[in-house]
């Protein structure tokens, strides 16, 4: 297959090798991620270079603590539309450190040339050869760039933001983490709580501290779901690294309670499958996986890079906005939040309100040493993530492994101030981070 290195015709030292053929004694060759998880013992003691091919559903992170064995990583995009090697190509630069050889290949278009290059990939596998000197004057066509990339040119948005905020001396200097309020809230979004019905919720969380607080988890929960809001409360899980314990207390008290799951189309497939395993294995029987609203991503992430730019905006456009849809039914909603989790959980209550709503907290006192138990107790499965490191997992793109002695949420939005995953002033999104979300 012809290769383009810088705009040029590059002779390609590495040859792709499919999952059943033969690998020649001390040829550089590519193998796929499933035949590197099948045979890496025995790939680890070829005496020749490897690289690695991956698909465009399958996150570098999945092989995150090996990726300095291989020589080269290649990326698949697989049709047009489909840019998720994009992202995987910046993660790997900034993310994971890689500095070997990323290339991709597939269906890449002359016009992407320039992006994949500013994202750090080194090399494009073409059809033709002659299409290296088309390709190589796409390098000089634009002045201007849309995206953030692994370069330190500014995208426009960028700058147009910075210049607007520089005319405006009374406001802050430009800030990448700009909150989303700027930004109006989509035309169907619920209501807000009126004061009579937060009153009543204020109301019911003193009558109900009183009566349940002292109460274990299971059995708050037992009276909350069975007695207090019948019909009237979900459970909301990011199906995280501990939120196999409220499952599976809920698997024993009402298997068919609504468990919101936000599924914000940025999550580790990891993820994906361990929801769908732990709905198998407890019995859950009515998870209600809620997605954004696709006409807010088309008008405000129709790149789906927005985390990169504007992370506040975009958890409010794929975390805030659903869940405050997904919960309008319901009058009482149950969080995973843990005191030990620190900062501002530190002084979680067990129960509490929030704009009309009754939150329950039951894990609110929990240890990391009593869930360990519980998992054990109850042979849970753990998320699959968890043993490579990552903690606290939430979307991919804004997700890394925590090292020994940092906190459990350090990985999240790491490098930046974020910690939290909207606006704070919204209920919701105040204990989206609760749920591991
Ligand atoms: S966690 Fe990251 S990718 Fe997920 S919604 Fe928030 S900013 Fe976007």
């Amino acid at each position: 297959m012809p290769l383009i290195r810088g705009g040029n015709l590059a002779e390609d030292q590495w040859v792709h090798r499919a999952d059943d053929e033969p690998l020649p004694d001390g040829e550089p060759v590519i193998v796929s991620l499933d035949r590197w998880k099948r045979d890496r013992e025995t790939l680890l003691t070829r005496n020749a270079p490897l690289g690695l091919r991956l698909k465009s559903d399958q996150a570098p992170s999945q092989v995150a603590g090996d990726l300095d064995r291989f020589g080269v990583v290649a990326l698949e995009f697989p049709t047009f539309k489909d840019g998720r090697a994009f992202s995987y190509a910046k993660l790997l630069r900034d993310r994971h450190h890689y500095r070997g050889e990323v290339r991709a290949f597939g269906h890449i278009l002359r016009d992407q040339y320039l992006y994949l290059d500013r994202l750090g990939v080194d090399t494009i596998e073409v059809k033709d050869a002659r299409q290296a000197d088309e390709w190589k004057t796409a390098m000089g066509e634009y002045s201007v760039f849309y995206q953030p990339a692994a370069d330190a040119r500014r995208p426009a948005m960028n700058l147009r933001r910075k210049v607007a905020e520089a005319l405006k001396p009374s406001r802050p200097d430009f800030e990448d983490l700009a909150p989303a309020g700027d930004v109006p809230p989509p035309k169907d979004a619920p209501p807000k709580a009126t004061p009579a019905r937060i009153a009543a919720a204020d109301a019911k969380v003193r009558t109900f501290s009183h009566k349940y607080g002292h109460l274990s988890a299971p059995k708050l929960m037992a009276a909350m779901i069975g007695t207090e809001f019948i019909g009237n409360i979900a459970l909301v899980s990011s199906f995280g690294t501990e939120a196999a314990v409220l499952l599976h207390m809920v698997s024993e008290i009402a298997p068919d309670l609504p468990v919101v799951f936000l599924d914000t189309q940025k999550l580790f497939g990891e993820t994906l499958r361990y929801r769908d395993q732990l709905v198998g294995q407890l019995g859950l029987t009515d998870v209600q996986t809620v997605r954004p609203d696709p006409e807010r991503l088309k008008a405000l992430d129709p790149k789906g890079m927005l985390f990169s730019s504007r992370a506040n905006l975009c958890c409010q456009i794929r975390k805030v906005e659903p869940l405050d849809r997904a919960l309008a039914p319901y009058d009482a909603w149950i969080t995973g939040r843990k005191r030990y989790q620190g900062r501002r959980r530190a002084v979680l209550p067990v129960i509490e309100a929030a704009e009309g709503r009754v939150k329950i907290n039951p894990l609110a006192g929990w240890s990391k040493d009593l869930l360990d138990e519980y998992f054990t107790e109850h042979g849970l499965p753990r998320h699959p993530l968890e043993a490579d490191g990552y903690l606290s997992i939430g979307c991919m793109p804004c997700t890394d492994r925590v090292r020994p002695g940092e906190d459990v949420r350090a990985g999240r939005w790491r490098g930046t101030d974020k910690d939290e995953c909207g606006i704070h002033e919204t209920p919701a999104a105040q204990s989206l981070t609760s749920s591991g979300l």
